[in-house]
């Protein structure tokens, strides 16, 4: 099972369950299956959970009602089979008088044998999350010291996790020591703030502090806030280069680098690798208007909204069916006909995965009467499955895997196609391929995958670079 999702966080503020409210409003983009908000007055304990959008799950009562100065909320979203309300974050476990609650984001990869352990002595499981893995493992009666215990746990798990885990009178965040998935520290006031994007603390108009390390324990409660690091080698970073790509809000920093920025480079990077006279460059809005921008800056072709989006609606993805997918393309994407007519269009998006929507959008495109498209990627081909919590198919559903770039502009019926390369990617972020994760270009997973029965790939294709 895989996991995107939002953390937010909020330690020693009256408001903490309508900040937290706010906090997850903004990250809605990161799941938009299931939301909750469980707060702490202390001493006592309350939640609400439900199935949908932030905006569904809460209203003003029923946020009103949560009273407590800490509290923690999570946004989710899952893949086919899991999509089930007792499934939706965060989880609760109480031990004696200890109550413990979680929010994960990202996916853990030695599931089956924790849960097998867990189950053998006797340890029941309520969800079939792999974040509950997680909970009962921190709360295991054995160890009394909180710190203690969740380092016991760490020694177990593996894969990707950033974590909120609150206790009445405190809230812990946690990065992988390979540092997967974000996780970053605000300040309000009196109040501290911890949540997976910096977009939600501008909402709140906290102050961004920094981000939590990879392999960082923070603990927040009443004397402040103290880190632990008790990962003892070091591990290689690798954040999941995905988030700048598509995932991530472009108004949120990661790292120190701004989202948006970062896809512009990939864009002006695009243009210099995939050059063609054209007479506009248009994105496919929201996830390609970043790197469009900046193709089109880079390349001097003027940049033109060929496609207006219609908000109203989830990410086309965050529908686990996809039978609604093909649906969703049309419902959300509608092109300006005047301006797409006889002209010829450099369009740029961010990824392909599947291929399904690309093609229901070019055919939108061409019934328009664009002269001509020249597709434009900001990324590699995405050719190897994510364990580590972006929801990318199997292998078998991945175009890329499965065929090379001519037969790719093929099925696409574009008249030119051009994906970043590997070295492009890397050179917008960093410079240094080292600290990211881009298992799913290249097929070379952080975190060994091979005790865990994942990652069988098949014989790989030769595939040429250029369309
Ligand atoms: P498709 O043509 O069906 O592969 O869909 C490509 C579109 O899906 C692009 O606009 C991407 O922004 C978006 N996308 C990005 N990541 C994912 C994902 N993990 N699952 C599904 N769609 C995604």
């Amino acid at each position: 099972m895989k996991e995107f999702c939002g953390l937010f966080g909020v330690f020693n503020h009256e408001k903490a369950s309508e900040l937290t409210y706010l906090g997850l409003y903004a990250l809605q983009h990161r799941g938009q299956e299931g939301a909750g908000i469980v707060v702490s007055n202390g001493h006592d304990m309350d939640s609400r959970k439900g199935m949908g959008s932030v905006a569904t799950v809460f209203n003003k009562d029923v946020v009103s009602r949560l009273r407590g100065h800490i509290a923690i909320g999570h946004v989710r979203y899952s893949t086919t089979g899991s999509s089930h309300a007792i499934n939706v974050q965060p989880l609760k476990f109480e031990r004696g008088k200890e109550s413990i609650v979680l929010a994960h984001n990202g996916n853990l990869i030695n599931t089956g044998i924790l849960r097998k352990e867990l189950e053998s002595v006797g340890v029941n499981f309520q969800t079939t999350s792999d974040s509950e893995i997680i909970l009962k493992l921190i709360s295991k009666p054995s160890v009394e010291d909180r710190i203690n215990a969740i380092n016991e746990c760490l020694k177990k798990i593996k894969g990707a996790y950033s974590l909120l885990i609150m206790y009445k009178d405190a809230i812990v965040g946690l990065r992988d020591p390979n540092g997967f998935r974000p996780l970053c520290i605000g300040k309000l006031n009196g109040a501290y703030v911890i949540t997976s994007e910096s977009c939600a603390l501008d909402l709140i108009e906290a102050e961004f502090v920094r981000d939590v390390e990879p392999g960082e324990i923070v603990l927040i409660d009443e004397n402040g806030i103290e880190s632990f690091y008790p990962f003892d080698e070091k591990v290689k970073k690798s954040f999941c280069i995905f988030e700048y790509i598509y995932f991530a809000r472009p108004d949120s920093d990661i790292s120190n680098m701004n989202v948006h920025e970062v896809r512009k480079c990939l864009g002006r990077r695009l243009a210099n690798e995939y050059p063609v006279e054209v007479d506009n460059v248009i994105a496919v809005p929201d996830s390609g208007n970043s790197a469009a921008l900046g193709y089109a800056e880079e390349s001097k072709t003027p940049f033109e909204i060929g496609i207006v989006r219609n908000h109203y609606i989830g990410r086309t993805f965050i529908q686990p069916i996809q039978e609604i997918r093909d649906f969703d393309v049309k419902v959300k994407l509608n092109p300006i006909k005047k301006l797409v007519k006889g002209r010829r269009l450099v369009v740029v998006d961010d990824s392909i995965v599947r291929g399904t929507t690309t093609k229901a959008r070019v055919n939108t495109l061409k019934k328009a009467g664009a002269k001509e498209i020249h597709l434009r990627i900001s990324c590699p081909p995405i050719r190897y499955p994510c364990y580590y919590g972006i929801d990318f198919p199997t292998r078998e559903e991945l175009i890329a895997a499965n065929h090379t770039l001519a037969e790719i502009k093929e099925i696409l019926n574009v008249d030119s196609l051009g994906y970043l390369s590997l070295e492009g990617m890397i050179g917008s972020v960093s410079g240094n391929g080292n600290q990211f994760c881009t298992a799913c270009f290249t097929g070379k997973y952080p975190v060994s995958l091979k005790d865990y029965g994942l990652g069988r790939v098949s014989q790989e294709r030769g595939l040429s670079k250029k369309p």
